[in-house]
């Protein structure tokens, strides 16, 4: 049984994407990333979520408000009033709602993404709005919302699928248009023959994903944006999602994995990084203990390493 207040939360983020559709103002991060008045309007109806059904728990997203021009987030609030979720707004502030809660000490904390794969949704391509809950360090909760991801298999025509696990359930996925369309997931334990990789070729190093995916007898490489690839995996429709990074020194963000671990690892999936070591979730930004991503259906795990360790 999902929560009503899950599903209300999904119900408000498909409002505000709807209603904004392609609708949005770009701006370019510090770092060179962008993010859209999308993201932000996303990360308010989480966050809102947050503040009135888990007073106590703490979090970490990729979207604040630091750094961000006035005028960029009065546009925010402009959608959000346009989309009829201004109600979300009523008694808060934009930019202290944006806040992080920081200082993840607490025994339970959130991991937020509001729009993962930003430039996977300004291609109008794959992204996802993901959400997860820790306990101790472990997940017992994994969201992932993929407004563009074909359900209830890539080759249907029907696009929107929701990913949902909590602790002490079975993980599933449901149509994002249709609550009720429902069913229960699980990783492919037979060769599909099909390894994924992100789209964004500093992300993943295209050169040396080929080599270990032939190596390990993989037909096809698919390439999508952010967690969907989780998804994709935790549903049965390839075998395993490989991230090698382009620089050496880059360390994973904790948003950019935390609800897709939940799921796949429910649905069966292993998840660790490339040299085989499981991800450390410490309550900071980062896994500052790993680098890069391996995540599979279990049963080829052990061969990929081996071909990771001969390649790299
Ligand atoms: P994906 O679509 O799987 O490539 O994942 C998108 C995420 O990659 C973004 O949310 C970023 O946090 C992350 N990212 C950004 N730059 C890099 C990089 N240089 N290497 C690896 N990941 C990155
Ligand atoms: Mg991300």
């Amino acid at each position: 049984m999902i929560s009503p207040t899950i599903l209300k939360l999904i119900t408000s983020v498909r409002s505000f994407l709807d209603r904004t559709g392609r609708n949005f103002e770009v701006f370019t991060k510090p770092d060179g990333s962008p993010v859209t008045t999308s993201d932000l309007g996303v990360q308010i109806l989480i966050n809102r979520f947050l503040i009135e059904n888990y007073p106590d728990d703490k979090w970490i997203s990729e979207e604040s408000d630091s750094g961000l021009p006035e005028s960029f987030l009065q546009k925010v609030t402009d959608l959000l009033r346009e989309s009829d979720l201004e109600e979300n707004l009523t008694g808060f502030n934009v930019g202290q709602i944006l806040q992080n809660r920081g200082n993840v000490a607490g025994k339970s904390w959130w991991m937020v993404d509001p729009i993962d794969g930003t430039r996977g949704f300004l291609r109008n391509e794959q992204f996802s709005v993901c959400l997860a809950r820790f306990t101790n360090g472990k997940p017992v909760l994994g969201l992932l919302i993929c407004p563009n991801l074909p359900f209830p298999d890539l080759d249907s025509t029907e696009t929107g699928a929701v990913f949902y696990w909590e602790k002490g359930s079975e993980p599933v996925q449901f149509s994002y248009r249709d609550f009720e369309t429902k069913n229960q997931i699980s990783v492919n334990k037979n060769p599909t023959g099909i390894l994924l990789t992100s789209v964004e070729r500093d992300h993943s190093r295209m050169e040396k994903v080929e080599k270990i995916s032939q190596g390990a007898g993989f037909g096809k490489i698919l390439s999508f944006d952010s967690q969907v690839k989780y998804g994709l995996l935790a549903r049965g429709e390839a075998e395993a999602l490989l991230r090698i990074p382009g620089s050496d020194s880059y360390k994973e963000k904790v948003w950019d994995h935390a609800a897709g671990l939940g799921i796949l690892e429910a649905a069966g999936g292993q998840v660790s990084d490339v040299n085989g070591l499981p991800f450390i979730f410490s309550g900071e930004e980062t896994l500052s203990e790993n680098f890069g991503l391996l995540a599979s259906n279990g049963i080829c795990h052990f061969s990929i390493l081996q071909q990771i360790k001969e390649i790299r």
